[in-house]
């Protein structure tokens, strides 16, 4: 599992999905609609290139790679975005 940390959301790739991907969806579109923060290298979404810090400061947090990959790639990307409050809202209204 790949893990990338932008300032608010954590990117997580399961690559082993994305050896047999034959669309790599996800950095045409973070090239397309940002930065073109990830790169791919031997067949597998990369930010090796990149300093951690570089990460940090490139990233825009659009969200583009997840949508490319779940309709366009092997479903292998979320993004987990914290959001304050939400599990005691979702435990209030039984949503969990
Ligand atoms: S689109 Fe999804 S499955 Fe394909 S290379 Fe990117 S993360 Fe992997």
């Amino acid at each position: 599992m790949l893990e990338i940390k932008e300032k608010s959301i954590t990117i997580g790739i399961d690559t082993n999905k994305c050896d047999t991907c034959e669309t790599k969806a996800c950095a045409a579109a973070c090239k397309k609609y940002a930065r073109g923060l990830l790169q791919i290298v031997d067949g597998k979404p990369s930010v090796e290139h990149l300093s951690a810090e570089e990460v940090l400061r490139l990233g825009t947090e659009c969200l583009a790679c997840e949508i490319a990959c779940k309709f366009e790639g092997n479903k292998a990307l979320t993004i987990n975005i914290p959001i304050a409050g939400l599990d005691v809202y979702l435990t209030k209204r039984g949503l969990q």
